[in-house]
């Protein structure tokens, strides 16, 4: 990819002082500038990159520049409490990552928020044909048999079907297999939705209070054909 980028000067005016005599003219008064050096990239600002002090002469406009202030004109400029401060201006590329960044957490957090709303709606209004995925370390629906597995290859996720509605009860069917993680098990639900292999033939049941104490604790993925 093609970048322009580079560095840049700003010299901004930051107020007078008094001090010795001009080499040039002998005039006392000076206007104190200071040139700032920023970074930037297709021209916008990413920061400062140092900063020079100047002085000019306000009677015969000579500079002198951070080389060639004297002692005294340090001294003086020290003491006039004139205070350089880098404009933001200079860190708008900065700026404007960061804020994308906020943005990016505020719209995850929303988007998470939206979801979670969506489930319990889901679940108050639950379609036959919906899956539930669900993490069994957590919820203990189902008994596990405690064998030893390294941690990454644990396979937890099971996929439910609802095939029935009773009063309070949300009647299932369960797939035969468990998914290392809910993006496994939902890919599973895609590839296998027409599979009536894809099922274990006995149903089970589970009460709608409880599905809705393990969405509540636990995050329960509710998959609905769109
Ligand atoms: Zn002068």
């Amino acid at each position: 990819m093609f970048i322009i980028h580079g560095e840049r000067f700003k010299k901004i005016y930051f107020g007078k002082i008094v001090s010795e005599p001009c080499d040039n003219c002998k005039f006392t008064t000076y206007s104190f500038y200071a040139i700032f050096k920023y970074i930037h990239m297709f021209f916008i600002p990413f920061g400062g990159a140092g900063k020079k002090r100047l002085l000019v002469c306000d009677n015969c406009k000579r500079e002198y520049d951070e080389q060639e202030l004297s002692d005294n004109k340090k001294h003086d400029l020290a003491n006039s409490k004139i205070k350089i401060k880098t404009p933001l201006y200079h860190y708008t590329g900065l700026i404007v990552i960061g804020l994308s960044v906020v943005s990016f957490f505020i719209y995850a957090l929303v988007a998470h928020e939206i979801n979670e709303a969506n489930y319990i709606k889901y679940l108050n209004s639950p379609m036959i044909g919906d899956y539930y995925v669900f993490d069994n370390e957590k919820c203990k629906i189902y008994e596990q048999n405690k064998t030893e597995t390294n941690d990454k290859d644990k396979m937890n996720y099971y996929v439910l079907k609802l095939i029935a509605l009773k009063k309070d009860q949300y009647i299932f069917n369960t797939a035969k297999n468990i998914y290392k993680s809910s993006y496994y098990a939902e890919k599973a639900i895609e590839e296998n939705k027409n599979h009536k292999e894809f099922f274990y033939d006995n149903v089970g049941y589970i009460e709608k209070d409880k599905l809705m104490k393990f969405l509540l604790d636990n995050g329960l993925y509710i998959h609905r054909k769109k």
